[in-house]
């Protein structure tokens, strides 16, 4: 995946749990990399078509589930684009304009054809390919949960790249403590998260990005333009039960921008809660977190619309 990861898990089958948390975490990354040439995504990038496994069949359907709930904002057939922007290879160029637009057609995910039963996938548009980069985190950190569980496991935690879930508190019965990372520096933090059995995901624009002629472009894209997303958020935090989801809407609220994000939360506001930082370090943070969220920046609560 490209970062670092810790697992973390206490108990008596604790050494056994985290060396099959590794090896999941190989395995899914070995399926589902676009980076690793004979991947299941990468074959199906290249044919057009291909039996997906279970984990792929999985995060295909969750990631069109999101692309209708969230009106197109997250994505999954958005890799033509990252390509033409050079973050697949990290031989970064500012696209063609015409080529970009022809890209953006390119990623059209109503053109992709899924049966979820068998797993069957085909693509209707030569060249079109998908990129699970938005998702596949928070499903293996959610599967991890799924390895301590089956061992016994009642503590436990598990970073990707800052990426956090969580099982169970601490052994000492309190909960986890996840920092929440200042986007304008990598040693200090906006805030701490108190947790339980919960996953933590985080999506800003400083992850991943290059700078030309001043300008900062960076990895989250609006599938309506092909340009970096530029809603007004630096950063989103997912707090939620589902690690895969808390990936998905991560990537997606920052697409949203800040109102509509508002707004998609109020309407789903039983499935997550989130920590919204804009461009103007304005932090906002949805009522189902205040009591566990400490900060010392002003925050401003979002409430429930009715
Ligand atoms: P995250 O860090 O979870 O926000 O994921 C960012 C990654 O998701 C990018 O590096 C791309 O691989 C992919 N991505 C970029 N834009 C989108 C989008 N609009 N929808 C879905 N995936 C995206
Ligand atoms: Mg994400």
């Amino acid at each position: 995946m490209d970062t670092y990861m810790t697992v973390t898990a206490y108990g008596e089958n604790a050494d056994k749990a985290a060396e099959q948390a590794e090896n999941r975490i190989h395995e899914l990354d070995a399926e589902l990399s676009t980076g690793i040439e004979d991947s299941l995504i990468a074959v199906l990038n290249k044919k057009g078509s291909a039996e997906l496994t279970k984990d792929a069949a999985y995060l295909m359907k969750c990631s069109l589930e999101l692309w209708k709930k969230t009106d197109g904002a997250f994505n999954p057939a958005i890799y033509p684009v990252m390509e033409e922007w050079g973050f697949t290879t990290k031989e970064y160029k500012i696209p063609d304009n015409d080529i970009l637009r022809q890209k953006v057609q390119l990623s059209d995910a109503s053109k992709i054809k899924f049966d979820e039963n068998s797993g069957r996938t085909e693509f209707e548009i030569d060249g079109m390919k998908v990129d699970f980069g938005g998702i596949a985190k928070g499903y293996t950190s959610s599967e991890i949960m799924h390895i301590f569980e089956e061992n016994g496991i009642t503590s436990g935690i598990v970073s990707l790249g800052g990426n956090v879930q969580v099982l169970g508190s601490k052994t000492d019965g309190s909960p986890w403590r996840v920092a929440i990372q200042n986007p304008n520096d990598d040693d200090s933090y906006i805030g701490i998260l108190e947790i339980k059995d919960k996953a933590v995901i985080t999506s800003g624009s400083y992850e991943r990005y290059f700078i030309e002629d001043g300008k900062t472009y960076h990895h989250i894209i609006n599938p309506d333009t092909g340009y970096p997303a530029e809603s007004g958020l630096k950063s989103v935090t997912i707090v939620s039960d589902d690690g895969t989801l808390a990936d998905g809407l991560s990537t997606s609220l920052f697409v949203m921008g800040f109102d509509k994000a508002k707004l998609f939360w109020s309407d789903n506001s039983d499935k997550f809660d989130a920590i919204l930082l804009t461009d103007e370090e304005k932090l906002y943070v949805t009522e189902g977190i205040t009591d566990s969220f400490d900060s010392d920046m002003d925050m401003t609560i979002i409430e429930k619309e009715d």
